[in-house]
Formats: C-alpha cells, sequence, structure tokens
C-alpha cells in the first residue's frame, strides 16, 4: 500500500519561503515528528536568486550546499543535518498532485498521502514557457528556462557543450538581464531581445534603462528592442540553431534562454481557497479563506499595509519574511499570543556585472532621475525618486553603499513629503541621507 504519513505541521514547497518557515518553526519551538517540508526538488531549501547569479560563474561557481538557505539574507545555512537534528522531515522528490483542504491530506504523484493540523502553502512559480503558446520549434534542443537547480544544471550543461557560441535571450526582465550578463561572462556572443521600448519596464524608467542599456552595449552585448521571437530553427540533432524574430530577422543561436515570466503554482487550491491577483488571497497574517491553511511567498496574494492595497510579490525579500510571520502567527495562536500586522516595505535588488541595484517602495507618480547614469562612468551612481501626491514613494539607487542603500528604505518607508521636484533633483542622494 502507498504511505500514509501524518504531521501537525506541513510546508508544501521546498524553496525560499520554506527554508526560512522552518528556520522560524525552529526558533519558536517544533518537536521532533511535527513539522514536514514537501517538495517535488531533489535538495533541501536554497536561496533561489543564486542560480541566475555565482551559480552560472565561469570560476569558483557556487554549488550546493553553499547556498542552502538561510544564508541569502546573512543567516546559518540550513544544511539537511539540521533538519534531522531538529527532526524536521525533509520529503522531497515528492510532488503534490492533489490537495483536498477540507479532509487536510496532500496526496503524492506516487499515491502516498499526507495529512496536517495546518498546511503552508510555499509552492512558489513556474515558469512561462515559449511552448505554451506553440511557438514554432520551442521544443527544440537548448531553449532554456530557469527555475531550479535542475534547470540550472541544464543551462551549465548547455554553456559546456556549446563553448564560445552564441546565446539568444528572450525577455528583458530580471532573468533577461541577469543571464544576458552571465552568458557573456561565460564567452558567449549574446544578443537580447525583447519588446518593450526599454528593458525592465515594470520598474525601470527610461532614464534607468538608458544606463543598463547602455552598460550592456559597452560590454558587447548586443539588444533587439520592439520585436519578438516568433520561431526557432534546429539541426538533425534537434538542437536550435536560430531564432526567428517577428520583424523578419534571424538571429543565429547556439543557446536561448527564455525569461518572459512567472505564474503562481496555485491550481491545486483551486476552488478551495479564495483568490484574487492571480494568488491564494490571505489576511495580514498569510491565512487564507481556509483556516489553519497559510499561503507564503509568490503564492500569496496579502494585504499591503503601506499602500492600503492587496498585492502579490514575487521577491526573495518577502518570501523570506512571510514566511516568518506566518510561522510566528501559528505559535503565536497556541500560546494565545498576538502578532501584529504585517506591514511590509518593497524591496526588490539585482545585480550583474560591476553593477548592482536596491529599489524599495512604490514605482508609481512622477520619476525624478539623479546622479550621473553615464552609461560610460567609471563609477556610476544614479538614482530615482518616485513622487506621488506630494511625497516620496520609491527610491531606486544603483551602485549604493550599504549605509546609503539603508537610507533610501527609511524614505521609502517614511514618504518624505517634498516641496520643489527640481530641487530634489539637484539634491540627489543628499536627500535621502537627510531623512
Ligand atoms: P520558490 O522558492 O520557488 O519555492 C517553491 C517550491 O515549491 C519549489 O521547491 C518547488 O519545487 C516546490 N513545489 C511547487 N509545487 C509543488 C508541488 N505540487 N509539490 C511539491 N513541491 C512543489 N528575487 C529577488 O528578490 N531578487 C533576485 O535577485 C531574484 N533572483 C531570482 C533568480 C531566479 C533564477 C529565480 C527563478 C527567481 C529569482 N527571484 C529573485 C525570485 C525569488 O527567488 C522568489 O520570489 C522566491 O524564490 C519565492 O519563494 P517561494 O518559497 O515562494 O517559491
Amino acid at each position: 500500500a502507498a504511505e500514509a504519513r501524518q504531521f501537525k505541521y506541513v510546508i508544501l514547497g521546498g524553496g525560499v519561503a520554506a527554508g526560512y518557515a522552518a528556520r522560524e518553526f525552529a526558533k519558536q519551538g517544533v518537536n521532533p515528528g511535527e513539522l514536514a517540508i514537501i517538495s517535488k526538488e531533489p535538495v533541501a531549501p536554497y536561496e533561489r536568486p543564486a542560480l541566475s547569479k555565482g551559480y552560472l560563474f565561469p570560476q569558483n561557481a557556487a554549488r550546493l550546499p553553499g547556498f542552502h538557505t538561510c544564508v541569502g539574507s546573512g543567516g546559518e545555512r540550513l544544511l539537511p543535518e539540521w533538519y534531522s537534528e531538529k527532526g524536521i522531515e525533509l520529503i522531497l522528490s515528492t510532488e503534490i498532485v492533489k490537495a483536498d483542504l477540507a479532509s487536510k491530506t496532500l496526496t503524492s504523484a506516487t499515491g502516498a498521502t499526507f495529512t496536517y493540523e495546518i498546511l503552508l502553502i510555499a509552492t512558489g512559480s513556474s515558469v512561462i514557457k515559449l511552448t505554451d503558446f506553440g511557438v514554432q520549434g520551442a521544443e527544440s534542443n537548448n531553449i532554456l528556462y530557469l527555475r531550479d537547480i535542475a534547470d540550472a544544471d541544464k543551462l551549465v550543461a548547455a554553456m559546456q557543450a556549446k563553448k564560445d557560441g552564441k546565446a539568444v535571450i528572450v525577455g528583458g526582465g530580471y532573468i533577461g538581464l541577469e543571464l544576458s550578463a552571465a552568458l557573456k561572462i561565460n564567452n558567449f556572443d549574446v544578443t537580447m531581445v525583447y519588446p518593450e521600448p526599454w528593458c525592465m519596464p515594470r520598474l525601470f524608467t527610461s532614464g534607468i534603462a538608458h544606463f543598463y542599456e547602455g552598460y550592456y552595449a559597452n560590454k558587447g552585448i548586443k539588444i533587439v528592442k520592439g520585436t519578438v521571437a516568433v520561431g526557432f530553427d534546429a539541426d538533425a540533432n534537434g538542437d536550435v540553431t536560430a531564432a526567428k524574430l517577428k520583424d523578419g530577422r534571424v538571429l543565429e543561436a547556439d543557446i536561448v534562454i527564455v525569461g518572459v515570466g512567472g505564474r503562481p503554482l496555485t491550481a491545486l487550491f483551486k476552488g478551495q481557497v479564495a483568490d484574487e491577483k492571480g494568488g491564494l488571497k490571505t489576511d495580514a497574517f498569510f491565512e487564507t479563506s481556509v483556516p489553519g491553511v497559510y499561503a507564503i511567498g509568490d503564492v500569496a496574494t496579502f494585504p499591503m499595509k503601506l499602500y492600503n492595497e492587496q498585492r502579490r510579490v514575487e521577491h526573495v525579500d518577502h518570501a523570506r519574511k512571510s514566511a516568518e510571520q506566518a510561522v510566528r502567527v501559528i505559535k503565536a495562536k497556541e500560546s494565545g499570543e498576538s502578532v501584529a500586522e504585517y506591514d511590509y516595505l518593497p524591496y526588490f535588488y539585482s545585480r550583474s556585472f560591476d553593477v548592482a541595484w536596491q529599489f524599495y517602495g512604490d514605482n508609481v507618480g512622477d520619476d525624478v532621475l539623479f546622479g550621473d547614469n553615464d552609461p560610460a562612468s567609471a563609477k556610476p551612481k544614479f538614482g530615482s525618486y518616485w513622487v506621488k501626491d506630494g511625497k516620496v514613494v520609491g527610491v531606486f539607487l544603483e551602485g549604493g553603499s550599504a549605509e546609503e542603500n539603508q537610507a533610501i528604505a527609511r524614505v521609502a518607508r517614511a514618504q518624505p513629503a517634498v516641496a520643489d521636484v527640481e530641487a530634489l533633483k539637484q539634491e540627489g542622494l543628499e536627500f535621502a541621507a537627510k531623512v
């Protein structure tokens, strides 16, 4: 008969949120055998952002166990042994294919069942694939995506097999920008393709993008904007050889990397949990519409107190903090204590080559570019404020020190008033230093 196991707490998913939740459970006190993490990945939770950065370095690449959670936020690394010492079960290589919240039962692809009293849903996101839209030739070899270690290993193998070859990067978001840099550092001839007028349009203003596009061009990366890949050619082995663009251009390609976005993995809960904005709707304590069922990380649509709005956030900082909040809430309920509402300040970051930026707050209202955004600068340092209703609500900074990044975070949280936008532009980072 298939295995049937029972736990007090089950975390479904073994990514960033799961790792930070496990650490918080251990901190709050959990008895051996009470908690299980069920993950379809074969490894213990790790810091996913490493996959598009250190994991792809040509030398001294990051490898597990080096970046298991919780090193990403400066904490202690939780090795598989840590989980066994704490009596936390890591149930790996196990995909849950059915969740019945009424009977509190999860069923795996092999028919094993897991029952729980409290469930934390931490299934994260899956990547959108070109095959989802039936793009011609999209199933060819070496058209790659990046979400987990298995994807990253495929990419590393492809870079070995196609040494010094040509790479086409489809998409101009986080993955597109970080992967273009990674492939360039690995000596590939890199071309980026995206339909928008500039990269990362959901966050970057044209002034911000001006810097990164110029910086990438100076590194030898070609950028093709305003068009999309509509098909691919392959050789007799099925290996991709070219990407065909909508505008008629054909780009030779030995490797294609597609980064066109993700989708939260919520299908298991359709019709069982209230949803909103593509995610599972939660309260300020990450509890869903089903009592005892929590959603954390990428899948949660939660009240963002600062902006008085339900939002979903696909970033690692929120994955960590939402996990900690949910576990504190679960443990506080057991002891009759209370926990303050989640009060999240959005924080996004990225780095590639020698550049690194941070963003805090909300990118709405009028943007005010400051500093030197010349891509040819020896030490580029610039940023942008966003001003809404006379208040600074968001700040972006390239090349900031730790102290300066803390200053922009304070600004985004405090939302200071600005009387004169032109003066703010002149003052630049000085303004933040005074808040
Ligand atoms: P995940 O970390 O994705 O974990 C979800 C887990 O659930 C996975 O282990 C998955 O296999 C498992 N799972 C899903 N469904 C099932 C199922 N049915 N059964 C069993 N297991 C299941 N954010 C930043 O802020 N900065 C960055 O620089 C950055 N870089 C990134 C780079 C890459 C390559 C990627 C993919 C993401 C990056 N992100 C970054 C986003 C960040 O990693 C995510 O927001 C974060 O991982 C979300 O955590 P999570 O726990 O919700 O989901």
